[in-house]
């Protein structure tokens, strides 16, 4: 099963709408929503099945027992992330602050600190017999995302129907731990970028992110009309470096539309949608499979 990500660099692109109709495009039976601090793709793609929901731990955090700790302050000095505090009678951890390194632990004389586990988060796995989609939400100021958009992945794997050929993960805006994860095992990453100085500068970072796993990449641009000079730009830039320039998608009201109604851009027919049907096409085809990838013939169209 290949799989193919769409990453965007920053958020506020449009990679969510290409992923979205992509999935419906290809008509796929196995996807992912790695963005795992703002998830929406079931927005858009609503299961109709009901989740299997798992609790995501992520790193522990420390906790100082008040009747134990004699208030000598050595776990607050050693504290590299400052997430112990002095209180009247004993030292309290921030939960916010620790990561959960377990030096505390390690260094309290008084054996007043337990590292406990954190629910961080909380893993969705909508899969029927034919069909996948997993998601995840990560709880605010929860860390760890990489690890979370690891579990992501391997729910889907592990729930993807064996004989298909194609699985799409929306991946996380930026550039973060959520990204690294996202690229680890893509067969290809499609990079839907803006005709602006900060997209531009958010695609060059991505380029270089994704060269450490020798991922192959595409790039379009969306909103292009927008700024046909930075558009120009990104078209030579990818061309210097080798990198299949898709094409691009027309700034499109109707496409506005079209996702607050809940539907994807290649549900209406308009200019947007149309674009984004041929860099579907070409993206496919990079990908070496036939098009169109009708992996969803035993289950009418519908998803999951
Ligand atoms: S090292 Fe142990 S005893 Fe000392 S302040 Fe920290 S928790 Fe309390
Ligand atoms: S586990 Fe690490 S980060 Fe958390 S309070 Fe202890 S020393 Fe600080």
């Amino acid at each position: 099963m290949k799989q193919l990500l769409i990453l965007s660099g920053k958020g506020g692109t449009g990679k969510t709408t290409v992923a979205c109709a992509f999935i419906r495009l290809a008509k796929v039976r196995a996807y992912a929503d790695c963005d795992i601090d703002a998830p929406n793709v079931h927005l858009t793609l609503a299961p109709t099945a009901a989740p299997s929901v798992e609790t995501f731990y992520g790193m522990p955090k420390a906790r100082i027992d008040p009747d134990r700790c004699t208030a000598c302050g050595l776990c607050r000095e050693r504290c590299r992330f400052a997430a112990i505090h002095s209180g009247e009678r004993s030292c309290f951890v921030d939960p916010f602050a620790c990561e959960g390194c377990g030096v505390c632990a390690f260094v309290c004389p008084a054996g007043a600190v337990s590292l406990e586990p954190d629910a961080a988060g909380e893993l969705r796995l909508y899969a029927g017999e034919t069909s996948a989609f997993s998601t995840a939400q990560l709880k605010m100021g929860g860390g760890t995302s990489g690890k979370l958009v690891t579990q992501v992945k391997r729910r889907l794997n592990e729930a993807a129907p064996k004989d298909i050929p194609l699985a799409i993960l929306d991946g996380s805006p930026g550039i973060g731990c959520p990204v690294i994860a996202s690229l680890s095992g893509a067969s290809m990453a499609l990079i839907v970028t803006e005709p602006s100085v900060s997209g531009v500068s958010d695609m060059e970072r991505i380029v270089q992110a994704a060269a450490s796993f020798q991922t192959p990449l595409c790039v379009c641009v969306n909103k292009a009309d927008t700024n046909p000079v930075i558009t120009k730009q990104i078209e030579q830039y990818c061309s210097e470096r080798v990198l299949p320039f898709l094409g691009t998608i027309p700034f499109d009201p109707a496409a506005v539309r079209a996702v607050n109604r809940g539907l994807t851009v290649v549900d209406e027919d308009c200019p947007s949608g149309k674009a984004v049907r041929e860099i579907y096409q070409k993206t496919i085809r990079l990908l070496g499979l036939d098009e169109p990838v009708n992996q969803n013939q035993h289950n009418g169209g519908q998803h999951v």
